[in-house]
């Protein structure tokens, strides 16, 4: 990709917002510190960003603490919250370029995917939410005895999300779309690569009419602010999306201090599974699509690609052709497939695993090494016969890297798609219904897509089995996650009644 070599593009926007957002207010850090952002097209740097420390996040919880005990926000009525929310979502939509290119700009992804899908996306999700805001009520309980019994559903209070890189600005939505929903004020967290996006959304909160001190934004890092977060006194709730090993260590935080309830979106090695009757054409396309999207930084990636023998070679000769034909190189750049890896890190990462996965015997069909000498960009890779017990097949490797794997039987590749500690998603392509139904109850994940993959809707819930996580995000089921329950009982004077 000669692209690759050409002068970045230049992005249509500047970097408005680099300080933290406490109290409604952008503000520096207490230290005065601050961290580079990098552009992962070249890995030169963006903006200089506020870095947070547990004093700044001690300052954004007490504000998020007052505007949850004081209000106005739990104490406005529902229908108030929705509309703000809706005023929200209509200011995102207006904002619609600048918020994918600065996700661009910070993250590398192609900036037409993040203006026509992402950016919508987080659209479509706070107009889901704000349409909850109304809808949430307990019940009334029939229990034994003269007793009037209802149950009230409240907001937790002061939540604690903490985000990953990949998708800054969806994991932003994921997060606080449910809890402001449900009347929750937030501290959250950004990755210390990708702070800008939600800085910017913020600012259209507030500007929406969200009122000071329900949504703090703290960019830093993860062993300092993130775990100030998770392990704060005053934090009711966490949320956090990230590795399967960070998501130990803030689980263990919030026991260790006040109990929190977490909810975990971790890792995963999601099995693609092409049975002998798929639409080989299809499957591949598909394959391709749930392994490359997001140049393969997705937790729910399709990084085992099980394929029946008796359509192997084809589809082998098929799918490697496809990663031939993917186009890289410069996000800004029109009718880019894949842009940079996020950053070196990442970067070294995967092409360690492409060694490994050449070391242990797999064969390596196309790909393999770095692409261009400036940033972070990563040839579109595929490995064949690759072995459950290889590196590649186990770990998540959260690049682009294509591991294809044969299989026999329907029973044989249950067995090993579950074999894993991990069990986020799957793919099955079959046109027989019965096949498809038996490996849906088979497999031990939280979404199974047939025929399909990545089909992300603001009314699916999504989340993992096993050390993918805990717990749901997105549709009627994250509500849950920001609510409390409160058992009324009152005795009936007359009963008989
Ligand atoms: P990745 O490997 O994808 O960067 P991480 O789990 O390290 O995944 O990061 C996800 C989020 O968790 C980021 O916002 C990061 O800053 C944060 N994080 C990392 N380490 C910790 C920690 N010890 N405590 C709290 N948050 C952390």
């Amino acid at each position: 990709s000669a692209a690759i070599e050409e002068e970045p593009i230049k992005p249509s926007i500047q970097v408005e917002h680099t300080q933290l957002l406490i109290d409604g207010k952008f503000v520096d850090a207490a230290s005065g510190k601050t961290f580079q952002t990098l552009d992962p097209r070249t890995g030169e740097v963006i903006a200089h960003v506020a870095e947070g420390h547990s004093e700044d996040v001690d300052r954004a919880v007490s504000a998020a603490r007052k505007a949850f005990d004081h209000g106005p926000w739990p104490k406005m009525t529902a229908y108030e919250r929705q509309r703000i929310l809706l005023r929200v979502a209509d200011l995102i939509e207006k904002h619609n370029d600048e918020l994918a290119a600065l996700e661009t700009w910070d993250n590398g992804k192609p900036y037409e995917q993040a203006a026509k899908i992402e950016v919508p996306m987080l659209v479509r999700l706070i107009r889901y939410y704000a349409g909850w805001a109304d809808k949430i009520h307990g019940l009334t309980v029939p229990a034994d005895g003269p007793y009037h019994v209802q149950t009230l559903h409240e907001p937790i209070g002061v939540a604690g999300q903490i985000i990953p890189w990949n998708f800054p600005l969806l994991m932003f939505a994921w997060k606080v779309g449910p809890a402001l929903a449900c009347g929750n004020t937030i501290v959250l967290k950004t990755a210390e690569q990708t702070p800008l996006s939600a800085l910017y959304a913020a600012k259209l909160f507030h500007e929406a009419g969200l009122p000071a001190g329900v949504l703090n934004v703290v960019s830093g890092f993860g062993p300092t602010a993130g775990a100030a977060l998770a392990s704060h006194m005053e934090v009711d709730k966490l949320a956090f999306t990230g590795s399967t090993d960070t998501g130990k260590v803030v689980l263990e935080l919030a026991a260790k201090s006040n109990l929190k309830p977490v909810t975990l979106e971790l890792g995963g090695k999601s099995p693609f599974i092409v049975c002998e009757d798929a639409d080989v054409d299809q499957a591949v396309e598909l394959a391709h699509f749930a392994l490359f999207f997001n140049q393969g930084q997705c937790c729910c990636a399709g990084s085992r690609t099980f394929v029946h023998e008796n359509v192997y070679e084809e589809f082998v000769q098929k799918a490697k052709a496809r990663a031939l034909r993917r186009v890289v190189g410069d996000p800004f750049k029109g009718g880019i497939e894949q842009g940079p890896q996020i950053d070196s890190d990442q970067f070294e990462k995967i092409l360690r695993y492409i060694r490994s996965g050449v070391e242990s015997g797999a064969t390596l069909e196309t790909g393999g090494d770095k692409l261009g000498n400036k940033g972070f960009y990563i040839q579109p890779t595929v490995f064949s016969n690759v072995k459950d017990g290889m590196l590649i097949a186990k770990d998540e490797i959260f690049g682009p890297v294509q591991s294809i794997l044969k299989f026999k039987d329907l029973g044989e590749v249950v067995q090993r798609a579950n074999n894993t500690r991990y069990g986020l998603a799957a793919g099955v392509f079959t046109k027989n219904m019965d096949t498809a139904n038996t490996l849906t109850r088979a497999l031990r994940v939280g979404t199974v897509w047939i025929n399909c993959f990545d089909t992300f809707d603001a009314a699916i819930p999504f989340g993992g089995y096993k050390m993918s996580g805990q717990g749901r995000e997105k549709g009627e089921y994250s509500l849950k996650n920001y609510l409390q329950v409160k058992a009324v009982v009152n005795p009936l004077k007359n009963p008989a009644w």
